[in-house]
């Protein structure tokens, strides 16, 4: 893979309605869904049954792996069903339906880990259901055993998706939770530099962290162009340490672990009170929403009553995405529940899906200057076509990221990232995806 000099990606209207809203607490729903696989590695077995009553807090699912998370109960209530469960992006697992009793109890086993060396910590982290909150799902003890020694954590909050405003209302709030989960990770992971990436169109947070680390030598603010995708964990760490992860390089072979920010402050704050992963705070917005929102909801909240929170819709919905425009997932189902890595909800009406009609490639070469990885995304669609595994691998599809860039700037509106992922699928199936 060769890089250009900056991967500074493409422009994009940033749309962060949200930015200056205040973080509001959703009423708790009546019942909540909670689907056994929420991150990447080996999803969870059920660990309750039809008719037990829980308490929020308490474990309703849980596996062997250790490249897995479990999943805890959001609400206090009953468990009324367990169902069958296809995720937005096609994954079937295993569903807990509880209907909530709206007291909110507390699962009295709840305390804060003891922590007696590195292993307690990881330990800790798991029991936490921690996965990375920026979107990727990894569960983050895994992330916390890097191969190999690390001597610099990244930490991103440069939330380069248009819309999305939840890690920067987060941070905002929470810098003394950041600074304690730094603290943490330094001491266990032994590190010595901290590397905050923040876009520029957060001047508040860039002000706030600055601000709050004047005194830490350790800790550095890396203010980044907003050009998406700054938060791309590639691109990140090229643009912060200016390491290259190369094909088949993790981050931690630059000597570099990466971690969100809302996902540390959770961390600090799961070390400090033990109350695990239950609840998330998401941006709703997109044109058909009436009002939008950054709203902070328990885990499994049907999508429907987060859209009645924002007040209904003001057009007609038409597209109704999880997380951000340039990578999200289109939802089909206003009963969708709200997972774990799912940082924002976007309804889009007519207007904001007009357009978007394919036509014949021009050979502009537009989606060849805008991959941060120089790849040729028209090749690579004319190499899918024609089922050419040799092709797709010369050009190495592999190393699509998956960002939409090309996508975007195309002029004929080919929806190339599709196409590259279905590349992907067709040499996972017949050729060996490396
Ligand atoms: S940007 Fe679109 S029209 Fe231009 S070369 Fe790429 S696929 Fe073809
Ligand atoms: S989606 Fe893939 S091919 Fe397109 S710009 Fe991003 S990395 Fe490059």
């Amino acid at each position: 893979m060769s890089f250009k000099k900056s991967l500074s990606g493409i422009k994009v209207r940033h749309c962060k309605n949200t930015a200056g809203a205040t973080v509001e607490i959703l009423p708790v729903p009546d019942i909540v869904v909670l689907p056994m696989q929420q991150h990447m590695g080996t999803p969870c077995d059920v660990k309750v049954s039809v008719g037990d009553e829980v308490k929020v807090g308490q474990i309703v699912g849980d596996s062997a792996s250790f490249v897995s998370a479990p999943i805890h109960a959001s609400v206090s209530g009953k468990v009324i069903r367990i169902e069958d469960y296809v995720s937005p992006m096609g994954i079937a697992s295993k569903a807990v339906v509880i209907e909530s009793d709206k007291k909110q109890e507390r699962d009295p086993n709840i305390a804060p880990p003891v922590i007696n060396g590195y292993n307690d910590f990881l330990k800790a982290v798991r029991a936490s259901g921690l996965v990375g909150l920026g979107g990727a799902g990894f569960p983050t003890h895994v992330k916390l055993k890097p191969r190999g020694r690390v001597d610099t954590l990244v930490i991103n909050a440069a939330e380069c998706e248009p819309y999305i405003t939840s890690d920067h209302h987060i941070a905002m709030m929470e810098l003394d939770f950041l600074h304690s989960g730094i603290t943490e990770i330094k001491k266990y992971l032994d590190i010595s530099r901290v590397i905050v990436g923040v876009e520029d169109n957060k001047p508040d947070l860039i002000t706030a962290l600055e601000d709050y680390f004047s005194y830490n030598d350790s800790v550095t603010v890396k203010k980044l162009r907003s050009k998406y995708p700054q938060g791309a964990e590639k691109v990140l760490v090229y643009e912060t340490t200016g390491r290259i992860i190369a094909e088949g390089m993790l981050p931690a072979d630059v000597g570099v672990v990466v971690m969100n920010i809302n996902s540390i402050c959770f961390m600090a704050r799961y070390l400090q009170n033990g109350v695990p992963l239950v609840k998330r705070t998401l941006t709703i917005d997109g044109g058909a929403i009436a009002n939008p929102k950054v709203v902070t909801v328990p885990l499994g909240t049907p999508y429907k009553d987060l859209f009645d929170f924002c007040g209904g819709f003001k057009s007609e919905p038409r597209k109704i995405i999880m997380g951000g425009p340039m990578m999200g997932i289109t939802v089909y189902d206003f009963n969708s529940p709200v997972l774990k890595n799912n940082n924002a909800v976007l309804v889009f009406d007519q207007a904001q899906i007009d357009g978007f009609e394919e036509s014949a490639c021009i050979r502009c070469g537009r989606c060849v200057r805008a991959c941060p990885f120089n790849l040729m995304p028209a090749a690579l669609e004319k190499a899918r076509i024609a089922e050419d595994l040799d092709e797709l691998r010369n050009l190495k599809v592999n190393l699509c990221m998956e960002c939409g860039c090309c996508s975007y700037v195309c002029p004929a509106k080919r929806n190339l990232v599709t196409s590259n992922k279905m590349a992907k699928k067709l040499l996972r199936e017949k050729g060996g995806l490396k």
